[in-house]
């Protein structure tokens, strides 16, 4: 159940964003939200095997090989959550008005199974995105006390 939870933390009746499990098939995608919840900050998110495998990045993703930014895994969002923008209820699990900053699509580098590089805790993706065009790496740096998973990026 990938999508679970994503879909516990919400309400389905109450907040416009799509509750998943409609689409299939793989791909590459990504998208770039701009989400102005109780804190700003960036959601980056990678289609992997049929859902999004998802970050939520403070600073914003940038391309700059000097640059390290936080990124903190969240649950896998629904494939459909690639073009979702909207108003999130106050209130509701991450309430507050989302924008795509950026899409496009990716490639893991070389021969790297996504899912296994994930796992693994590092993962090189070439993004070819409106904005974002190039090599990007993710590093799990660790996890806190209830799982939680600190990347950089
Ligand atoms: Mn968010």
């Amino acid at each position: 159940m990938p999508l679970g939870q994503y879909q516990r933390k919400r309400d389905f009746g109450k907040t416009p964003e799509p509750k998943g499990g409609t689409a299939g098939g793989s791909g590459g995608r990504f998208v770039v939200q701009r989400h102005r919840a109780s804190r700003l900050h960036y959601d980056f998110r990678l289609e992997v095997d049929g859902v999004l495998v998802s970050w939520a990045v403070p600073k914003g993703p940038t391309l700059d090989p000097k640059a390290r930014r936080a990124a903190f895994k969240v649950g896998d969002h629904p494939i459909e959550y690639l073009h979702f923008e909207g108003v999130i209820p106050a209130g509701g699990y991450g309430g507050g008005d989302v924008t795509v900053w950026d899409t496009g699509t990716w490639q893991p580098d070389e021969t790297t199974d996504p899912a296994q590089a994930l796992a693994a805790g590092e993962l090189h993706a070439d993004l070819a995105g409106e904005k974002l065009r190039g090599r990007v790496v993710l590093l799990r740096t660790g996890r806190d006390g209830s799982g939680k998973e600190r990347w950089l990026m």
